[in-house]
């Protein structure tokens, strides 16, 4: 029955993890905090066809920020203006999750509304030095509703 089907959908959501569904750091088109709004710039991140993208310092395991790409639409590139300027004014809250959130989880979490996409992150302890956070790759809302249409499909 029906029923069943969407029952069974939503056990599955609480067995999958955000790792299983995020897209992996390699994966990921991120920006250097440094870069200039030039027009190459501009051209790039509107040939990406994202409309987030992570902006990292140094390292790509930094994220500083996350740019919507829509809060470029008034920028003249003849000023080849910093990308931090954008950023720091926009300022966009910046939300991670751990690995083993599950779908149920975080879809509650993107339904409070604080953003539509999560850096998802592990814990590395190797008991030597002090525990720290390695990034693993980004969430989006998309990613779950894709899981969640695909399950109630693989039940038909
Ligand atoms: P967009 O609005 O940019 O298309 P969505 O939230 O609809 O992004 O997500 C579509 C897919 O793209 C998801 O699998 C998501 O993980 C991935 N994604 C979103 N932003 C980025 C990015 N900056 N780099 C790589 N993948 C991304």
């Amino acid at each position: 029955a029906d029923e069943m089907n969407i029952i069974s959908g939503a056990l599955k959501f609480k067995n999958i993890r955000v790792v299983d569904v995020m897209t992996p750091m390699d994966d990921v088109f991120m920006l250097p905090y440094d870069t200039a709004l030039s027009f190459d710039t501009l051209t790039l991140i509107n040939n990406s066809g994202y409309s987030r993208i992570p902006v990292f310092e140094n390292e790509r395991d930094n994220v500083v920020g996350i740019l919507h790409v829509k809060d470029l639409s008034l920028i003249d590139t003849d000023h080849n203006l910093p990308l931090k300027v954008v950023l720091d004014f926009y300022s966009h809250p910046l939300f991670s999750v751990f690995e083993d959130v599950t779908l149920d989880v975080m879809l509650d979490e993107f339904k409070k509304g604080k953003s539509h996409m999560a850096l998802v992150r592990r814990v590395i302890d190797n008991g030597i030095t002090d525990p720290f956070y390695e990034l693993l790759g980004v969430v989006t809302l998309e990613d779950i509703i894709e899981e969640l249409i695909q399950a109630e499909i693989n039940d038909e």
